[in-house]
């Protein structure tokens, strides 16, 4: 039944396709004779039941008349067979009986029968039985496949959201964080580290005299070195919880919780160096010289009723400071 569409299912509720499994063929004989001037029933006779299980997989009935005795296979095994088997477990099963017996009845109802009828039973109690059975089956059919369409649906708008989430929070030069997700961000782990009375530590990186990069060699190239300095700020992010971000045209962010000043030294020196490592030709400050950073850092355990606006200012004089004693180097306040 997996591989039906809902469009497969809705095609006629009231359709139904009967599987009659009875070792007598006069029996088969009979309830086809009962069923043939009834519109929209299909008939189906097997009268070996070793092919019962095949036979139904096959045809796909919406309803199964079960014998219950039948030579060298007992009726309500091959009931238990049918719940036991994917393609059948839900199909209704009207068990036929030679008698009215409570134990018998019992025992078929167990076993997974969803009704029981003498046999043969009136044409019309047969009829209202089979077209009774098989809409519910129809139904539930339905219902199944409405239900996996909507999972598949739920999956896709989950997976959508995702892309968009981080599409929402990225920068689009870079692929970094932008402003808004680095806004978010810091003020998510002010917050932890408040809670915590953890260390936070931020770095605000400025590139070195990039307006006189851009005028020199063109935006083009002055995009691509952003592009450098942002992978390089990326690949200085160890941990899962540091947060590379585009802060605004040349300047980054790298939000470092549970980071020590000592700590966040050491990456910010490292990332220092390997941007300078990179070395992208530039002629500022003089003819011959690479492109820089300079980076500001501060470490604050944040107080009751403090802003985390108060980390990006000390920062920020972190590298008013750097800028001011040179460039290409990490300044602290
Ligand atoms: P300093 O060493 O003091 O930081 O000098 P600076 O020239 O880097 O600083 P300034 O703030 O004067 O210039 C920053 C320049 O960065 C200005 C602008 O042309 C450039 N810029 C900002 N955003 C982008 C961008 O998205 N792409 C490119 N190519 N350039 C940008
Ligand atoms: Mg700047
Ligand atoms: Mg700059």
């Amino acid at each position: 039944m997996n591989d039906l569409q809902i469009d497969d299912i809705k095609t006629d509720e009231n359709a139904a396709m009967v599987l009659l499994v009875d070792d007598q063929a006069m029996i088969g004989e009979a309830v086809r004779r009962g069923l043939s001037n009834e519109e929209n029933i299909d008939f189906h006779f097997c009268s070996d039941p070793h092919q019962a299980i095949a036979h139904a997989v096959r045809i796909k009935p919406t309803v199964i008349l079960q014998d219950l005795v039948m030579p060298g296979l007992d009726g309500l095994s091959l009931v238990r067979e049918y719940r036991n088997h994917p393609a059948t477990k839900d199909i209704p099963i009207i068990v036929l009986s030679t008698k009215e017996d409570p134990l018998i009845k019992s025992a078929a109802f167990s076993a997974g029968a969803n009704d029981y009828l003498v046999k043969l039973p009136d044409n019309i109690e047969l009829v209202a039985r089979i077209r009774y059975h098989s809409r519910s089956y129809m139904t539930l059919l339905q219902r199944d496949a409405a239900y996996r369409a909507l999972r598949v649906s739920q999956q896709q708008l989950l997976d959508t959201n995702l892309v968009l989430q981080r599409l929402m929070n990225s920068d689009g030069l870079t692929g970094l964080s932008n402003r808004r997700h680095f806004d978010e961000y810091l003020e998510l782990e002010w917050r932890r580290s408040l809670r915590d009375q953890s260390q936070l530590s931020l770095l605000m990186i400025d590139v070195d005299y990039f307006k006189s990069y851009n005028d020199t060699f063109g935006h083009v190239e002055g995009d691509e070195a952003l592009r450098k300095v942002a992978t390089a700020i990326r690949d200085a992010s160890a941990r899962p919880s540091d947060l590379p971000a585009r802060y605004g045209g040349e300047e980054f962010a790298l939000v470092l919780p549970n980071t020590s000043k000592g700590g966040a030294r050491l990456v910010a020196e490292k990332l220092r160096q390997t941007v300078a490592a990179l070395k992208i030709p530039h002629n500022a400050p003089s003819e011959g010289a690479s492109l820089t950073i300079s980076i500001g850092l501060a470490t604050m355990v944040p107080e009751a009723g403090s802003d985390c606006r108060l980390l990006i200012s000390a920062a920020d004089r972190g590298l008013y400071l750097a800028k001011n004693n040179g460039r290409n180097q990490v300044g602290i306040e």
